[in-house]
């Protein structure tokens, strides 16, 4: 897709030059080479590399959860370890409690209570989680990795409180898994569930980033403003990421409690929650194959620790946890980003590229309705801002119309960002209304506003950096798409990723960055990366554009280009409402002019009326501002 109109054969002979240059072998195909030979050694293996590998396993499935988590949701926790308590107390309570065992084995037999187990585990899980997340992931800054800590310590000590869990000495008599009447007692079998259990998460996982509801998630971490702006319902998916790293480290903990086969609170203490945050950040807080290496990584080197230093040191005590917490400092200076993406660039030279599969139906995207040129699509009236005693906004009045260009000018500090946020949603005024589309907004957040047809830039770049171009583009198209996590997770979502993926570079191409389509957007010079966001806000298929500040940082070239790209928005019905500091640039492109002072109107009307106003001329003279060269020319 990524090029239409290149033929077969440029197509072909480009794809084998890459094979030449690069290796044999696809990322997917040394993964399934690597899972076909855990596999046909399994068998072989000693036992007690099978009991420390499914260790490995048990800790990798809570490191993804925790991935997702911190490494792309940017939400630090400390306390996964509680979940993981959650789930082997539940099942343990499930399958030994008297009152439990007498009122489910008539239901499910003895062989099914782990399941059931399973099954009170998950729910209670997501209870909590998603109450706990409703209260603490409001909070931002330090504040929610405190509360992780809080909560993981109150949950840990109710664990040791509670009678009928056993207290501290915990519950014994935790039977082994069965499936269909086959026992998986034996720790090689139970490791292969284990491991299959972690590769299907990991695959959930991977699934799930690259998708829309992936991108969205990536997304929060740019900032909820962003996000926001973009459709994205961030306080909702923050809780959703929350619950489901939670489940993750419960399937864990379910797990454990049938390999150990009797649970007590110790392994579900803040120390192991901090365990599996290292795991996840040394591994490679952003990878999922990060979490796996971290796991292995954190699980070899405490064991060799605590085999050496004693006969190092000629003493025992918990010398290893001095030396792991300086090892981990030193880990964490040399991999900044952890060691997963040091390995993958390595390896990548290796590494041929996947084909990226063809989705057998692509979909329509949601396409709106513009409406008829000269309809006022948002209205301003008598907006109002304060911040304590600063009027910024006073009485502001403007409106814009489909098929116009509408600048708004005026010096710095004159109000100009902060009347974006109130007609953008990202703020409410104070007094006064915003009319989109002919609705009232009131207080409704910035999503709304999105939906109903308002695209935007920022004036500081909101671009998630690492990501492609294109990927970047493609969240702006979000709304107009409506698979959701489960969908994505199980691929279903193909034909529709495909439509937004089209439609981003579709986008790009029509704003002159097609060549960068598939390079980070923090590679592009920043005025390029600003002309990125006008492409995300495009694949929106907006009725209104708000743009701050465009054609900052562009070349004279650039300029023009991207005035030529605006005239033809504008005659194709969209309304666009910039913010710019270039007068020459406004005063040949906008319809009509609204300026600014001191937050207040003190004039409106066509380039040539403003250029002649004399009110204008004094504010912009008054202040020493470079745009008086502007308005003067
Ligand atoms: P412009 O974009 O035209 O340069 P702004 O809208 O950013 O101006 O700022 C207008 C005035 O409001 C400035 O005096 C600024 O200091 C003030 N201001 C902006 N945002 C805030 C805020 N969140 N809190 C307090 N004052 C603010
Ligand atoms: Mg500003």
């Amino acid at each position: 897709m990524s090029a239409p109109t290149s033929t077969p054969s440029t197509a072909s002979a480009v794809a084998s030059a890459s094979v030449a240059v690069s290796g044999l072998l696809t990322r997917t195909q040394l993964t399934a080479l690597a899972v076909a030979l855990l596999a046909i050694t399994w068998g072989f293996l000693p036992e007690f590399t099978v009991v420390v590998m499914s260790y490995i396993g048990l800790y990798s499935i809570v490191a993804v959860g925790l991935v997702m988590l911190t490494g792309v949701g940017g939400m630090t926790s400390f306390g996964q370890a509680a979940f993981v308590g959650i789930g082997a107390y539940a099942t343990a309570w499930a399958c030994t409690s008297p009152a439990a065992v007498q009122a489910l084995s008539g239901l499910v037999g003895m062989g099914g209570l782990p399941w059931v187990g399973l099954l009170i585990g998950l729910v209670l899980t997501f209870g909590v989680a998603w109450a706990l997340g409703s209260v603490t992931l409001k909070l931002s800054g330090h504040y929610l990795p405190l509360c992780t800590i809080a909560w993981s310590l109150s949950l840990y000590y109710l664990f040791g409180n509670m009678e009928f869990l056993g207290g501290q000495t915990g519950i014994t008599g935790v039977p082994p898994l069965t499936i269909v009447g086959y026992s998986l007692a034996d720790p090689r079998v139970l490791g292969v569930l284990i491991w299959a259990v972690l590769l299907a998460s990991m695959w959930l996982m991977n699934n799930l980033l690259d998708s829309r509801e992936g991108r969205a998630i990536r997304a929060l971490k740019g900032g909820r403003v962003m996000a926001e702006s973009m459709g994205v319902d961030t306080a909702r998916y923050r809780i959703k990421l929350f619950v489901l790293a939670a489940l993750l480290a419960a399937i864990s903990g379910w797990l454990y409690a049938h390999m150990q086969r009797f649970v007590n609170p110790t392994p579900f203490n803040l120390n192991i929650g901090i365990e599996y945050l290292f795991m996840a950040v040394v591994g490679g807080a952003g990878h999922l194959w990060g979490a796996v290496l971290g796991a292995t990584v954190i699980t070899l080197l405490k064991q060799k620790l605590q085999d050496i230093l004693p006969s190092l040191l000629g003493t025992s005590g918990n010398f290893e946890v001095v030396v792991f917490g300086l090892l981990m400092v030193l880990v964490l200076q040399r991999f900044a980003e952890g060691m997963w993406p040091t390995l993958q660039r390595f390896t990548s030279r290796l590494l041929r590229p996947s084909k990226v599969a063809m989705p057998k139906a692509v979909v329509t995207l949601e396409q709106r309705k513009l409406p008829a040129p000269g309809t006022v699509i948002l209205q301003a009236s008598e907006v109002t801002k304060r911040f304590g005693g600063l009027v910024a906004n006073n009485k502001v009045s403007m409106s814009v119309k489909a098929g116009e260009v509408h600048a708004l000018i005026g010096p710095n500090g004159a109000g100009k960002s902060t009347f974006f946020n109130m007609i953008s949603g990202v703020d409410d005024p104070t007094e006064g209304d915003v009319r989109l589309m002919s609705q009232v907004m009131g207080k409704l957040p910035s999503r709304a506003f999105a939906a109903l047809g308002l695209g935007r830039t920022f004036q500081h770049v909101r671009l998630l950096g690492q990501r492609s171009v294109v990927e970047n583009v493609a969240l702006g198209a979000h709304r107009r798409a409506h698979k959701g996590w489960i969908a994505s997770m199980l691929r279903l979502d193909r034909g529709e990723e495909a439509a937004l993926l089209a439609e981003a570079r579709r986008q790009i191409e029509r704003c002159g960055l097609g060549e960068f389509a598939d390079v980070p957007a923090a590679s592009l010079a920043l005025g390029q990366q600003r002309i990125v966001e006008i492409a995300r806000a495009l694949a929106g298929q907006p009725a209104v554009l708000l743009l701050d500040e465009p054609a900052a940082g562009l070349r004279h070239l650039e300029k023009r280009a991207l005035a030529a790209l605006l005239n033809q928005l504008r005659s194709e019905g969209m309304g666009i409402l910039v913010v710019e500091h270039d007068m020459e640039f406004v005063m040949n492109l906008a319809d009509r002019i609204t300026v600014l002072e001191f937050g207040t109107v003190i004039a409106e009307g066509t380039p040539k009326e403003i250029q002649n106003n004399q009110r204008v001329l004094d504010a912009y003279l008054g202040g020493a501002d470079d745009l008086a060269a502007g308005i003067t020319k």
